[in-house]
């Protein structure tokens, strides 16, 4: 969730803002056949709008009388602030986790040649 390699925790796991590394600049663990797709920004909006959704029920309920304008100004922001703060962070911890479970290819043998097996024979 640091943005840290799962493998030596050293070398970061993106060169962008959400942009994965091929490989570990550190250590080359491969990174290349992670599938975040779209579970990050799902958990994202999950944990963002359980938590700006509670802070407006409870600014109404304890500051009922605030101008709408206020609100129109600080639940917008401070979505849009946790989002983009949490959103890399799910996206390292999911590809993080992905590698422990050893999913989409993490942990694979590289495939050397070798001979083919024979074709099965027709009975
Ligand atoms: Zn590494």
């Amino acid at each position: 969730m640091r943005g840290l390699c799962p493998n030596c925790v050293t070398g970061r796991i993106f060169h962008a803002y959400l942009k994965v590394n091929n490989t570990c600049p550190h250590c080359s663990e491969e990174f290349f056949h992670q599938r975040a797709d779209d579970a990050p920004p799902y958990l994202t909006i999950l944990i963002v709008g359980h938590i700006v959704g509670t802070l407006m029920l409870l600014a109404e309920e304890f500051w009922p009388d605030a101008p709408i304008w206020l609100h129109a100004m600080i639940w917008p922001t401070l979505a849009l602030i946790l989002s983009l703060w949490l959103l890399p962070a799910m996206k390292g911890g999911l590809i993080a986790y992905q590698w422990a479970l050893r999913m989409h290819g993490f942990g694979e043998a590289p495939v050397e040649p070798g001979p083919r097996p024979a074709p099965p024979r027709a009975a």
